[in-house]
């Protein structure tokens, strides 16, 4: 935090005014003291002057002007000590005052860094912290007190000091840097920036570090590239299953014009079985091919509203006897709370779940538990699926999403690729979550109707 330092000086220059204030009141007294002396001397003289014959008084008349005198400077010296600690009154109030203005004006800047979204840490040229704001422990959570110390030390998480070091190299204006944190089950994406600290007159006495929480940024950013490449993909997907889908066709109907007349020949077995191989082939492609056409179409939504408990609850059925064979545990908790009326589209919504699920159990042929937890919040469900797996690396959370990707011999890779379309449409997100062990995938669903 930034610290408001002015107690300390006020009360030793305290000392000194009362000090001065104290020899002001000293001398004035004295003089006071003198002043009543020449009073009392004047008097005896004017007596001696009476009493003294007329040709002996010169010489005490001119004492009398002497004392006359010094009299009135005497007065001169009281109006000057006088006015001397009236000007050190003066003087140290004018100093309270601009202390005092100085200390919120300080606290002003220290309330308005306080306040800010950003973390922001200055050092000195040797990278020792000089303050932080609290935005800023909140983001590095340094143990123990963080001015005086170094910024390797303060930051133990993040390596700031490296980037500031790497800063004063390249001193390259536009320079940021994203810094990971990982904690217990979430991930914070941080984004650097490090300039230099000049003071008054333009020399450099330290750097300013901000730093902000571009966690969300991020993942929206992500997901507007999945989109940008879907949408890529789509129209792709779209021409091909035009071009495919009429030759397929008549290919089909003449595979099958060819089987009845070798039945009605009763040809040889070899050739049936020839035939077949090249039916179930062509089966195969016209699968691609549908899943080409679900992934480009742009369909709408058959909107309706749903009670969700039960709709996750009918997947998690189908998928039992499955898992019952693997040995794996269905875990399943449900809020009270969830909607009856949820707005969407049940078959799809189906597709999404039953995706999920079936790709978790076949994470663990050998067995595990799959946790499916519901939640409802004011303006979102949320459906969260964690198994207990292998995961997936960091490496493939970014293209799992993706079409066409996949890790599994037969796989399509176009299951999560449909899920995250499916949902997207309804205004939600699918997301996979960072997690110790297993996969953790997070479904949420806006409770009113996406537009
Ligand atoms: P497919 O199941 O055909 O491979 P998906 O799009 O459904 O296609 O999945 C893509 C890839 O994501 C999978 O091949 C797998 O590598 C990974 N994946 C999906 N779910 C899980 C999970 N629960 N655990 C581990 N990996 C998963």
């Amino acid at each position: 935090m930034f610290r408001v330092e002015t107690q300390e000086s006020w009360r030793s220059y305290r000392a000194v005014v009362l000090g001065l204030l104290l020899l002001c009141v000293t001398a004035l007294a004295i003089t006071l003291w003198e002043l009543y002396d020449f009073a009392r001397e004047q008097v005896i003289i004017e007596e001696l002057i009476r009493t003294l014959p007329g040709e002996d008084t010169a010489p005490v008349e001119f004492l009398a002007d002497e004392l006359r005198w010094q009299f009135r400077l005497t007065i001169l010296v009281v109006i000057h000590v006088v006015l001397t600690g009236i000007a050190i009154a003066f003087l140290a109030r004018a100093y309270r005052t601009s202390q005092q203005s100085l200390r919120d004006i300080k606290a002003h800047a220290g309330d308005i860094l306080s306040s800010m979204e950003q973390g922001v840490i200055t050092t000195d040229l040797n990278g020792i912290v000089t303050s932080i704001n609290r935005r800023g422990l909140e983001m590095l959570r340094p143990a123990g007190d963080c001015v005086g110390r170094s910024l390797r030390e303060v930051s133990v998480h993040v390596p700031l000091d490296e980037f500031r070091n790497q800063w004063t190299i390249e001193r390259s204006s536009g320079m940021t840097r994203d810094f990971t944190m990982k904690s217990d089950d979430h991930k914070t994406v941080l984004r650097t920036f490090c300039q230099t600290l000049n003071d008054v007159d333009g020399a450099e006495i330290g750097f300013v570090l901000q730093i902000r929480d571009v966690t969300a940024r991020v993942l929206t950013e992500d997901r507007m590239l999945r989109m940008e490449r879907y949408m890529g993909l789509g129209s792709l997907a779209a021409g091909l299953h035009h071009e495919i889908k009429n030759p397929l066709a008549a290919l089909s109907l003449h595979v099958q014009l060819l089987e009845e007349q070798l039945e009605r020949d009763n040809s040889c077995g070899e050739v049936q079985g020839l035939l077949r191989i090249i039916k179930t082939e062509m089966a195969r492609v016209g699968g691609v091919l549908e899943g080409f056409r679900d992934f480009a179409s742009l369909g709408r939504l058959n909107l309706h509203p749903v009670n969700i408990g039960e709709l996750i609850q009918r997947q998690i059925d189908l998928i039992l006897p499955q898992a019952a064979s693997q040995s794996v545990d269905v875990n399943v908790q449900f809020s009270t709370n969830l909607p009856c009326d949820l707005p969407v589209d049940q078959v799809r919504l189906e597709q999404v779940l039953l995706n999920i699920f079936v790709n978790a159990l076949e994470a663990m042929p050998g067995g595990g538990r799959v946790r499916i937890e519901a939640t409802a919040e004011l303006a979102h469900v949320s459906v969260r699926i964690s198994d207990t797996g292998p995961g997936v690396s960091d490496q493939l959370r970014e293209k799992i999403f993706d079409p066409y990707f996949t890790t599994k011999s037969e796989g399509t890779g176009l299951g999560l690729a449909l899920c995250d379309k499916i949902i997207r449409q309804h205004n939600g997100t699918l997301d996979i979550q960072p997690s110790e062990s297993g996969a953790v995938f997070q479904l949420i669903l806006p409770t009113s109707l996406p537009n």
